[in-house]
């Protein structure tokens, strides 16, 4: 079971008290983007086996959005973060490096 800790409220939660969300730090495209830009940021996502973003609410807490990084094939949690940001925190990234070297952040195109 996945077991998150929610950076507004402190609370430790299973997926249970939790809704996801979908993938996070999506660039969005809108009016005046071309076709392909719009249609890639509404039904193009990455769904990778490893280190991946989500974005999760505290759904039977504090109703809060935040964003979750873990490997989406073991379920270890790198860390958690609130939604405000559009890059992972250095201290989240440090952890995801520790536990898979060669693991960079790419900017989201
Ligand atoms: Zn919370």
């Amino acid at each position: 079971m996945l077991i998150l800790t929610c950076p507004h409220c402190g609370v430790t939660a299973e997926e249970t008290e939790l809704a996801p969300g979908g993938e996070a730090h999506l660039k969005r495209f809108g009016p005046g983007s071309s076709d392909a830009e719009f249609e890639g940021y509404l039904f193009a996502r990455e769904n990778p086996r490893g280190v991946h973003f989500e974005r999760w609410r505290h759904a039977y807490g504090c109703g809060k959005w935040f964003i979750a990084a873990r490997c989406t094939a073991t379920l270890q949690v790198f860390g958690t973060y609130t939604s405000q940001v559009a890059a992972p925190p250095q201290q989240v990234r440090d952890a995801i490096t520790a536990a898979r070297p060669g693991w960079r952040w790419r900017e989201f195109a």
